[in-house]
């Protein structure tokens, strides 16, 4: 789960770190007192939406001379100017894709003056099981781009568990980044308090690009990118208040609700299966066959009917899927449960595309029964080689 700039500052301030005053709004209207709530004279606006780039990112509506989605501005005029064309406008960067993101809310800081931008993130390095420091002082523009062509600009810093963030951890960072005075000290308090912050709340990723040394010498988080570990989210209902439901995918949400596994991807059989097992080797048939898979929702063990009617109805709502193939090995997971699910949503949502079906497992005889005698037009399917075939066949 992601969350904004805004939220994610917030977080990081309850741990200490050093990060500017700022006020959230969702219309123009509230950005005078906004900006009068800060003492200036620098201030900046900042688009809040789920994707980075926004510093160089293009709206859609106002052309390509137009400022970006984050801007400075000199007085609170220049910041409700700002604000008035900024919201409601469409903001394209190079995370966002061609669509763009719709900004609903701007977060309106107190502007600092920046001597030097670096890059900080903390992550689960995999290689060596720990959580890692990555730092750069590369930080303000495209860390894909430092990794790529000069690697040996980014130093990684993995903490021990045992021991949290040591003194001799900070000292290598620090020496990484090249601090020295106020910034040096702030480091001392600060890399400890994200470290704090990125375990207790199980986040997955910790982005502040740019971490800044300020004209004044101090520390500054100056952006912000979280996101948690969905699998703890149940331990933490103060961070799950946080999600904006609508940056996400709505069908991905809609899955969630019904503890579905559904991944979009970019072609056009929608697949519905149990296991991510049998959902690799499904997609790779139908791949052998030459097609793309659109999706494929896996809807996992002991699944009801209604779970079952869910998942069918996120697939069909994809306008990509021209064909779906339900592939289903009942172990706990009931034929009969499955055709039923199928049987009732496609009564309830219609069926507009071809539809194959290969149950096999328990119950799987009375499963076909269902099927067979719902007059619905569904094709059966003995194995999954034969499925695929078929599915292909019937998109043409
Ligand atoms: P991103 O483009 O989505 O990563 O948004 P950032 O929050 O990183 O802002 C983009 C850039 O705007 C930063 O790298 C800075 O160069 C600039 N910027 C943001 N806030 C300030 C500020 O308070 N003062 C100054 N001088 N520049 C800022
Ligand atoms: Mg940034």
């Amino acid at each position: 789960m992601n969350i904004h700039e805004y939220q994610a500052k917030q977080v990081l301030k309850g741990y200490g770190a050093p990060v500017a005053s700022g006020v959230a709004i969702t219309s123009a209207d509230e950005a005078e007192a906004a900006a009068r709530q800060l003492p200036g004279p620098l201030y900046v606006v900042k688009s809040q939406i789920h994707a980075g780039g926004r510093g160089k990112g293009k709206f859609k509506e106002l052309g390509p001379d137009a400022k970006g989605g984050v801007r400075l501005a000199r007085s609170v005029e220049e910041v409700v100017t700002n604000a008035r064309e900024m919201l409601g406008n469409t903001l394209v960067t190079a995370q966002t894709g061609e669509a763009g993101k719709q900004v609903n809310r701007l977060y309106i800081e107190d502007g600092a003056d920046i001597d030097r931008e670096l890059y900080l993130s903390l992550l689960v390095d995999r290689s060596v099981g720990r959580v890692a420091f990555v730092v750069s002082t590369e930080g303000g523009m495209d860390i894909e781009a430092v990794a790529h062509d000069t690697p040996e600009k980014i130093v990684t810093v993995a903490i021990d568990p045992a021991a949290g963030v040591t003194e001799a951890d900070v000292a290598t960072i620090s020496k990484a980044y090249g601090l020295s005075g106020a910034a040096a000290e702030d480091g001392k308090s600060l890399f400890p308090a994200l470290y704090k912050a990125f375990t207790e709340k199980d986040m997955a990723l910790l982005e502040v690009n740019p971490l800044i040394v300020m004209k004044d010498g101090h520390l500054r988080v100056l952006d912000a990118k979280v996101s948690f570990d969905g699998n703890a989210l149940f331990r933490h209902e103060d961070m799950k208040a946080l999600r904006d439901e609508t940056e996400e995918d709505q069908k991905e949400i809609e899955a969630s609700k019904w503890d579905l596994a559904y991944v979009a991807l970019d072609g056009n059989i929608g697949c519905m299966v149990n296991g991510a097992g049998l959902a690799m080797a499904t997609m790779d048939i139908i791949k052998l066959y030459g097609k793309e898979p659109a999706n494929f929702c896996d809807v996992g063990g002991g699944a009801s009917k209604e779970k079952v009617a869910a998942a069918f109805k996120i697939i069909t709502a994809d306008p990509r899927v021209e064909g779906i193939l339900v592939n289903i090995f009942g172990g706990i997971m009931r034929c009969d449960v499955i055709a039923e699910g199928v049987v009732a949503a496609v009564k309830e949502v219609g069926l507009k595309v071809p539809l194959v079906v290969r149950l096999e497992g328990t119950n799987v005889e009375q499963g076909k029964a269902i099927l067979n005698e719902s007059g619905l037009a569904i094709t059966a399917a003995d194995d999954l080689d034969d499925a695929a075939k078929k599915i292909v066949a019937a998109i043409g």
